[in-house]
């Protein structure tokens, strides 16, 4: 039986799509944006984070692991990937929650037991069920399934995509979907390439081709200083979406809220290169698409 991997289940969720909503996290992404807000979803499988200022070097979790993935090294408590089984108990075993295992597998029916427990919310709110990541196209049949599963059930379904992903994968969710939260992050394919570790053309050519077979399209952009704050980013990304059949912007203001994350995982953030843009310029972005006749939100 195919399983999801989650990382994250988020109750409450007012960011991801009308209403109340319950946002399931999937993981694994293609991508590998500078700036990325949930740097543990990127890889595809199980790991674990490990907070080095919560550490007391008590070793209960060497103690706990049966595998003996957990060592000493130059007095840093490692965890050894290649041996890890990803079973959990040295994060039951570290009281200081110094240890944390991301990622849990779930079988459909277990996924959807979660996402029926909140259908009183969903119908005050006119909210629903959305599915994001990572990228949870890369887990195609597991959400096509899910996705089926929920419009049987008469729920509201938002997909949050990154679009790199082959179109068959957006056309085969494309009836079960209400409502696409579509990423544009770059419209200069060499920035592109060099911030998010990928060419632009396939997202932007699955744009193109979903918004011929679907009308609930809704453009997500973060706006960072330093990457892609610019009057000519946002005027490409108005004369592309231009010709589809687009009605809908959010902007989402850079924030480096997940930098403890990039430290857990113990990979480097490159926070010099990125800031937040100041309100003004939000604000410009914010009226530019206005004035081409498009509704905008600042935020999720
Ligand atoms: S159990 Fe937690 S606090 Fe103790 S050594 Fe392991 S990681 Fe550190
Ligand atoms: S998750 Fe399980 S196998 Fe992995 S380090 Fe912790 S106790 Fe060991």
């Amino acid at each position: 039986m195919t399983k999801a991997n989650i990382f994250n289940i988020q109750k409450f969720s007012v960011h991801d799509g009308p209403g109340i909503r319950t946002t399931f996290f999937f993981k694994g992404c293609p991508l590998s944006c500078l700036w990325c807000h949930n740097p543990e979803s990127q890889n595809y499988n199980k790991q674990v984070l490990f907070d080095k200022d919560k550490c007391v070097s008590c070793l209960s979790c060497q103690e706990a692991c049966p595998e003996n993935a957990i060592s000493v090294k130059n007095n840093i408590v490692t965890t050894d990937e290649q041996l890890c089984k990803h079973c959990g108990l040295c994060e039951i075993y570290c009281i200081p929650g110094a240890r944390q295992v991301v990622g849990k597998e779930y079988t459909i029916e277990e996924i959807m037991k979660e996402a029926l427990k909140d259908r009183v919310f969903y119908n005050k709110s006119g909210g629903g069920v959305t599915v994001s990541g990572g990228e949870p196209l890369t887990q195609i049949d597991f959400v096509e399934d899910f996705l089926k599963r929920l419009k049987a059930e008469n729920i509201h379904t938002a997909v949050d995509t990154s679009g790199a992903v082959n179109f068959d994968s957006l056309q085969r969710i494309s009836e079960y979907t209400d409502l696409f939260l579509y990423d544009i992050k770059l419209m200069d394919d060499e920035k592109h390439k060099r911030y998010i570790g990928a060419s632009n053309k396939l997202i932007l050519s699955n744009l193109e081709k979903l918004s011929e077979i679907h009308d609930g399209i809704n453009i997500r952009m973060p706006i960072i200083e330093g990457i892609n704050a610019d009057e000519n980013h946002i005027k490409k990304t108005i004369e592309f979406i231009k010709k589809l059949n687009i009605k809908k912007v959010n902007l989402l203001p850079y924030h480096d809220i997940a930098m403890h994350k990039y430290k857990k995982l113990g990979i480097s953030y490159e926070k010099e290169k990125m800031s937040k843009p100041s309100d003004e310029k939000i604000q410009q972005f914010k009226n530019m698409f206005i004035d081409e006749g498009y509704e905008v939100k600042i935020g999720g």
